[in-house]
């Protein structure tokens, strides 16, 4: 006979998922009530308006898919690529990559725009692409990467698109609500993100939003889109603000309890402030690891402060040290991930977690972990480090 599942508390600085509050973890365990019921569509209305806000948009098709953010990525794809299309794809980590993948099975023909690892997209590059193929109907890059840790140019980029008549996709899965993202004034036309970043939901779910141009280019294809589930004017029918809403499938009702739970504390704390406060303790962190003697490996002006990319130094055991993180400290750290396995350390400071005490508890196990390898590190120095940012 097996046995009830009780995980221990972890404090999770990885890439994702990211602490949930128990607040937000209340709101899932409330009585599940049916996806059609009255209050149930209220509360679906009342979901739409809080991420039109966390995604600054009076956008209509705004609205989490039922699965996590690969499926918001699959579904900009699916509906807003038809066969023999030309679609410029930005790669300079591990999700462009699988926006290539996406752009391939739908048939159409992927260009990539190549960047090292840790750099952000170059513009200069997106404009030769487009100049090289003026064919292009679509542009997709990564906001924020959090294979890499690295920031891309979302309203430099959007408007690229724009001038050469294309739309835009733009995967902001690790971006939103832990950095800038404005999809109305930027003029980002298909957006998808998810929900166990800087949200700090349960995962499970993939907010995505889609300009009235992206909705006119979904509504005139000529050929059906490839997958069922997550086809838009399907989809639409159930979600779409209509008063009356037809059975697309059964809604996952207790998780969007929780996202309700969890945009409501985004907008309680605004999102400047959850911005400023996602800054502020990347400083800190920055600091700290410093005065450990660890280096960064993005540089400062393209660093993403929910995702802190630290290069492992000589002579280290990187899983030996997460394992001492995680058996000694519960605390769960990311590993490099694609081409920088076993090079980085990534370290999230996302939504709920982007905390004074998480910083503190970080840079006391990490200088601890590194000393039980023979690294010398002093601990107060990072810690008085860090503070003096927090207390500035
Ligand atoms: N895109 C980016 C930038 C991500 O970081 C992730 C997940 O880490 C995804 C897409 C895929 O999201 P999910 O794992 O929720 O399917």
């Amino acid at each position: 006979m097996t046995q009830s599942f009780f995980p221990p508390h972890r404090v999770l600085m990885g890439p994702g998922p990211s602490d949930v509050s128990p607040r937000v973890l209340g709101a899932l365990g409330r009585p599940t009530i049916g996806h059609l019921d009255p209050l149930f569509v209220n509360l679906m209305d009342d979901v739409k308006g809080l991420l039109q806000y966390a995604f600054q948009t009076d956008n209509a098709l705004t609205l989490p898919i039922s699965a996590p953010g690969s499926a918001g990525m699959e579904a900009c794809f699916v509906n807003l690529v038809s066969p023999g299309d030309t679609v410029i794809v930005c790669r300079n980590g591990v999700f462009g990559g699988r926006m290539q993948e996406n752009v391939e099975r739908c048939g159409a023909t992927a260009i990539m725009v190549e960047d090292d690892w840790g750099q952000p997209v170059s513009l200069d590059k997106v404009a030769a692409a487009f100049s090289a193929h003026p064919e292009a109907s679509l542009l997709a890059f990564v906001h924020a990467e959090t294979s890499t840790g690295a920031r891309s140019d979302v309203a430099a980029l959007c408007a690229l698109a724009r001038k050469h008549g294309a739309l835009s996709i733009v995967d902001s899965v690790t971006g939103l609500g832990g950095i800038e993202l404005q999809v109305d004034a930027w003029g980002a036309d298909a957006v998808y993100s998810g929900t166990q970043k800087c949200l700090s939901c349960i995962p499970g779910l993939s907010p995505v939003t889609f300009s009235p141009r992206a909705v006119e280019r979904i509504q005139n294809r000529s050929h059906k889109v490839q997958s069922w589930f997550l086809d838009m004017q399907l989809v639409m029918g159930y979600w779409g603000g209509s008063s009356k809403r037809a059975y697309h499938h059964t809604a996952p009702i207790n998780l969007l309890y929780a996202l309700h739970e969890a945009l409501l504390m985004l907008r309680e704390e605004g999102l400047e402030a959850a911005h400023a406060r996602h800054r502020l303790h990347h400083q800190a962190l920055v600091a700290g690891l410093g005065a450990l003697g660890l280096e960064m490996a993005v540089a400062a002006e393209h660093r993403l402060p929910q995702l802190n990319a630290v290069r492992i130094p000589e002579g280290i055991d990187d899983t030996r040290l997460r394992q001492t993180l995680l058996q000694d400290f519960n605390l769960e750290i990311g590993a490099g991930l694609g081409a920088l396995a076993g090079k980085t350390w990534r370290i999230g400071l996302m939504g709920q977690a982007c905390n004074r005490s998480n910083v503190i508890l970080c840079l006391t196990a990490l200088s601890t972990a590194l000393q039980q390898q023979g690294l010398a590190t002093d601990t107060g120095a990072a810690l008085v480090a860090a503070d003096a940012v927090l207390q500035a």
